[in-house]
């Protein structure tokens, strides 16, 4: 029998309607033999999710502020569950032990990490699958750096123990057993670190959209799903801001070759997105999806014989890395050369930055743009096909966009441009409705 991970997100374990679409899923197919789970998320668009009240419950405790209402929201949401499912669970010396660790002091990680902790004993509780508690079994060093080699051996060696489980999402410990979480949407993480520990055939992450779009639906009215996708693919568009998949959740799932399958617990029956090392590209296939993200500032430095002067590369990323902000993208023309840089990562200190240029490169001018956009169009299917960049900037000159900035990586599988934060919307649809019919 073949093994598949299936990870719950957030909205589908949300309450025990959604705990029951899951729990059907999972039986409908004997090879979901290990599960992992998010927390309760949202049930409706103005409702709380329990990790969200968890952090909350630390703020309140670290300002000397009651927090007892908070929990008890929180306690409640997860009793209307066990009611509900008609399982029996005492989740009462649950809720005693999490106060009394609270009142002592615990960690924001503890207390965020219990949401998914709750829910995995509900969801093994319904289904009749063992826990395993991945506070375990998921390692991080002394430093906080997710220690995978170990992970994937000591968790490997558990989960041959258990048939079936249920496993949290979203954290592991530290050498000295406390809870260690990775950042937010983490449980998807957990889930290929367990796809990959057990050797799945696939890893399925299921959530409340059928896959990836080929576009923003905020943009793009109706756009296309993508069905398969590459890895790398993903990887230019998720870095671009989609939001469906952590991006650290492919790196564990890659290193075995397993497939990434994005489902909908809401519509099963759709085949959602399947993410693979390497994708078929259909002849006519030429773009896979394009993705972009506002506010980025490019400083363009300009010098005289810069091409001539060694190490000029090296001293711009070092004046950048002395403030921790990262380069986005580096173009270059023989005696020009143009930072980009993501605002938030600048936060305020552009003046700073530029003084230190100046006073370091001492170039013969530098010129800032704010308000740029990137846009990622990202496939497979561009390599070695002409045209392709002819047709994009032809339907962007036909929208009026005045295209500030041209990337495209030696790999030709995208082509980056950057353009005015308020050209951004048109531009997308104007690259969507190029290449899609
Ligand atoms: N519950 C956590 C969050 O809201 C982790 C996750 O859902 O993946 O970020």
């Amino acid at each position: 029998m073949g093994i598949k991970v299936a990870k719950f997100g957030g909205s589908s374990v949300a309450d025990a309607i959604q705990l029951t679409k899951t729990k059907e899923i999972i039986e409908a197919d004997k090879e979901r033999r290990y599960v992992v789970v998010s927390a309760p998320g949202k049930r409706y668009t103005e409702d709380n999710k329990i990790t969200d009240l968890l952090y909350l419950c630390k703020t309140h405790i670290d300002h000397n502020l009651p927090y007892e209402q908070v929990f008890q929201v929180i306690c409640d949401r997860y009793m209307a569950m066990v009611i509900n499912l008609g399982i029996n669970l005492d989740l009462m010396v649950e809720f005693d032990e999490i106060k009394k660790n609270l009142q002592e002091g615990a960690s924001a990680d503890y207390i965020a990490s219990r949401g998914e902790y709750l829910n995995a004993k509900i969801t093994a509780s319904v289904l009749g699958y063992d826990f395993v508690d991945t506070a375990d079994f998921v390692l991080f060093d002394e430093k906080g750096r997710f220690l995978a080699e170990e992970t994937n051996r000591v968790l490997g060696e558990e989960l041959k123990k258990h048939e079936r489980a249920v496993l949290p999402g979203f954290y592991g410990s530290y050498p000295n057993g406390k809870i260690k979480t990775f950042s937010r949407g983490g449980s998807d993480i957990t889930g290929a670190i367990v796809a990959r520990a057990v050797k799945a055939d696939v890893y399925e992450n299921w959530t409340d959209v059928s896959g990836f779009l080929m576009a923003d639906p905020r943009i793009v009215s109706n756009p296309k799903p993508i069905s398969k996708i590459s890895y790398k693919e993903l990887r230019e568009l998720s870095y671009m801001g989609a939001s469906v998949l952590h991006e650290d959740a492919i790196y564990p799932a890659r290193i075995e070759n397993i497939p990434i399958n994005i489902r909908n617990t809401n519509i099963p029956t759709d085949p959602g997105t399947m993410i693979n090392a390497e994708v078929t590209v259909e002849k006519d296939r030429i773009i896979t999806g394009i993705a972009g993200s506002k506010d980025f500032t490019v400083i363009a430095i300009y010098k005289n014989m810069m091409s001539q002067e060694i190490g000029f590369i090296r001293r711009i990323s070092g004046i950048l890395e002395d403030y921790d902000i990262a380069i986005e993208h580096l173009p270059s023309g023989i005696d020009t050369v143009s930072v980009v840089i993501a605002n938030k990562n600048l936060d305020g200190r552009l003046g700073e930055v530029l003084d230190d240029l100046k006073k370091k490169l001492n170039p013969d001018s530098l010129d800032v743009f704010e308000d740029m956009a990137l846009i990622a169009t990202v496939g497979a299917g561009m390599s070695r096909r002409p045209g392709v960049s002819a047709k994009l900037f032809t339907a962007l000159a036909e929208a009026g966009v005045n295209i500030r900035m041209i990337d495209q990586g030696s790999s030709e599988m995208n082509i980056i441009i950057g353009v005015e934060n308020k050209d951004f919307n048109t531009s997308i649809k104007a690259i969507y409705n190029a290449f899609i019919s």
